[in-house]
C-alpha cells in the first residue's frame, strides 16, 4: 500500500487552486440523518425515558427496564480506576493532574470576576460564574475515548460545575473500564450508558430520571453532531468539530522520520484527517516521502492512514519559512507544529491554530493525552475565529454596575438625553428621578 500526499510547490501556476482543491470540506448534511435524528429528538421530548430505553434498545443492543439501569453508580467508577492495572491508573493520574493543573492556571489567567470604581466612585466589573449543569457527552459506539472524558470533565470541574452529567454510549452492555475510571478521576457527578441522538436530546430537554443540562459539550459522530447543532438554544454547545487536522512547518532540522509519524498520527484517525506538510527544503520533503514509504507497513492502520494522506494530505515546498508560516496563517490547522530548532523565531508569526506545538519533541499526540491544555479544538479553518475547550466554555459572565449618588447625576444627564431621543420617556425619567435628590 502507497501513501502518497499530493506535491505541491508555491510557485506552480496552480498551487492556489490545488490547495484549495485539498482544504476542501463541506459538513454537508446526510438529509437521511437528520430526519433520524429530528424524529428521534422529538420523540424524547415528549416520552422522555420511555424513548431513551428504547432507543437504547434498538442501536446499542441494551435493555434494561428503567433509565436508572443505565446508570453507573459512583461506586463502579470508583472500582473501575482501582482495578485498572497499575501502568494505566498511574498514566491516566498523571494525564489528569497535567490537564488539571493547566487549567487552573487558564482559570486564574482568564476566569475570575473583576471590577474597578471610575472617578464618580461609581463600580464597574464583571462577575464570573460556572455553569450549574453541563453535559458532556463521550463517544463509544466504535471505539473508547478516556481521554476525551478527562479533556471536556475538567475544565467544567475547575470552572465549578456544580454536576457534570457523562453520557456514553456502551453497545450490548460492555463499559470499558478506562473510560470508567477517567469519570472518578475527572469528577464526574452522574453517569448513563446512553449515546446518539437520544442521550443528546435527554440531556436537553431533561428526562425523569436525567436532569435537564445547561450546556453539552464533546464530540461524537454525525448522529451526535446533528442532535447537538439541532438542541442548540434549548441549551449550549461547545463546537462541532470536523475531520482532525495536523499541519507541520519543518525547517528541515528534526528528523524526518518524525515529522512523517507526527502526519500519520492525524491521518489514523480516519480517512477525510488531513495532514500537511510546509517546508522551504525539497531534499528534506523528499526524506519525509521516504520516511512515510518506510513507515506505513508497519502501522495497524496503514490503511486509514493511506487513504488520509492520497485524499486529503500534501507535502508543499515553499519559498521561505516565511512562505510557510503565511500559508499556514491562511489554512488555520487544528494542531500546527513548528518542527524547527528555532521555533520561538517562527511562533510569533503564527496567529491562527488551534494548538501550537514547538519545537522537535514536541509531538502532537503528547497534546491529545497529557501534556496539559485541551485536546478539543477548532477545526476546519474555525481557528481563525474560535478557541479551544476551556474553562471559560464552562463559565458565564455577568456584567456589574453601582452607581454612587455622583455618578447618577453625570450618567443621569447623558442617559436623559439619550433615552429621550429614543422617545423612551420611562427611561428618561428613571434616571431624572435620580438626579434630583
Ligand atoms: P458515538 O458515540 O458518536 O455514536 C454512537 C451512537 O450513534 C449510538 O449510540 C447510536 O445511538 C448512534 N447511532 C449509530 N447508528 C445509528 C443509526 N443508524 N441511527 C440512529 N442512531 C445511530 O460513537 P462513534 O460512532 O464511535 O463515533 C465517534 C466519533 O467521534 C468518531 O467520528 C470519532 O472520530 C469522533 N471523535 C472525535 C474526537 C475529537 O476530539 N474531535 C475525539 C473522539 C472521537
Amino acid at each position: 500500500m502507497n501513501a502518497r500526499p499530493l506535491r505541491l510547490s508555491t510557485t506552480s501556476p496552480d498551487f492556489e487552486a490545488e490547495l484549495s482543491r485539498r482544504l476542501h470540506w463541506s459538513a454537508e448534511t446526510d438529509a437521511q440523518v437528520e430526519q433520524v435524528v429530528a424524529d428521534i429528538l422529538a420523540d424524547v421530548r415528549v416520552r422522555g425515558d420511555e424513548a431513551v430505553l428504547e432507543y437504547t434498545q434498538k442501536f446499542d443492543g441494551l435493555a434494561v427496564a428503567s433509565v436508572s439501569g443505565l446508570e453507573l453508580e459512583q461506586r463502579e467508577l470508583k472500582n473501575a480506576y482501582h482495578g485498572l492495572p497499575v501502568q494505566q491508573r498511574e498514566a491516566l493520574q498523571a494525564a489528569a493532574t497535567r490537564v488539571r493543573a493547566y487549567h487552573v492556571a487558564q482559570k486564574r489567567a482568564t476566569g475570575e470576576s473583576w471590577s474597578y470604581r471610575d472617578e464618580m466612585g461609581t463600580l464597574l466589573g464583571q462577575k464570573v460564574t460556572p455553569l450549574d449543569r453541563v453535559g458532556i457527552y463521550v463517544p463509544g459506539g466504535k471505539a473508547a475515548y478516556p481521554s476525551s472524558v478527562l479533556m471536556n470533565a475538567i475544565p467544567a470541574q475547575v470552572a465549578g460545575v456544580e454536576e457534570i452529567i457523562m453520557v456514553v454510549p456502551t453497545p450490548r452492555g460492555e463499559r470499558n473500564q478506562l473510560v470508567l475510571a477517567a469519570a472518578h478521576v475527572s469528577g464526574v457527578s452522574r453517569a448513563f450508558t446512553i449515546g446518539g441522538a437520544q442521550a443528546v436530546g435527554a440531556l436537553a430537554y431533561g428526562t425523569k430520571t436525567i436532569a435537564k443540562v445547561d450546556k453539552i459539550t464533546g464530540p461524537g459522530n454525525a448522529y451526535v453532531a446533528s442532535a447537538k447543532r439541532r438542541v442548540f438554544g434549548a441549551v449550549g454547545i461547545d463546537m462541532i468539530a470536523g475531520p482532525s487536522e495536523i499541519l507541520v512547518l519543518a525547517d528541515g532540522t528534526t528528523p524526518p522520520d518524525w515529522v512523517a509519524m507526527d502526519l500519520f498520527s492525524q491521518a489514523e484517525h480516519d480517512e477525510l484527517a488531513q495532514s500537511i506538510l510546509l517546508c522551504p527544503d525539497a531534499a528534506y520533503i523528499e526524506q519525509v516521502q521516504q520516511a512515510i514509504d518506510r513507515l506505513l507497513a508497519d502501522m495497524p492502520r496503514a490503511e486509514i492512514i493511506a487513504r488520509s494522506l492520497n485524499g486529503r494530505g500534501a507535502l508543499i515546498h515553499t519559498r521561505s519559512m516565511q512562505e510557510a508560516c503565511d500559508i499556514s496563517n491562511r489554512i488555520a490547522p487544528e494542531h500546527l507544529e513548528i518542527a524547527s530548532d528555532d521555533p520561538h523565531l517562527w511562533e510569533p508569526h503564527l496567529r491562527h491554530a488551534g494548538a501550537i506545538f514547538l519545537g522537535r519533541f514536541t509531538s502532537e499526540s503528547l497534546g491529545d493525552y497529557c501534556a496539559g491544555p485541551n485536546h478539543v479544538l477548532p477545526t476546519s479553518g474555525t481557528a481563525r475565529f474560535s478557541s479551544p475547550l476551556g474553562v471559560y466554555d464552562f463559565q458565564k459572565r455577568s456584567s456589574l454596575i453601582e452607581v454612587s449618588e455622583a455618578g447618577a447625576l453625570a450618567l443621569g444627564q447623558i442617559a436623559s438625553v439619550l433615552a429621550h431621543g429614543e422617545g423612551l420617556q420611562a427611561h428618561a425619567r428613571a434616571a431624572e428621578m435620580r438626579m434630583k435628590r
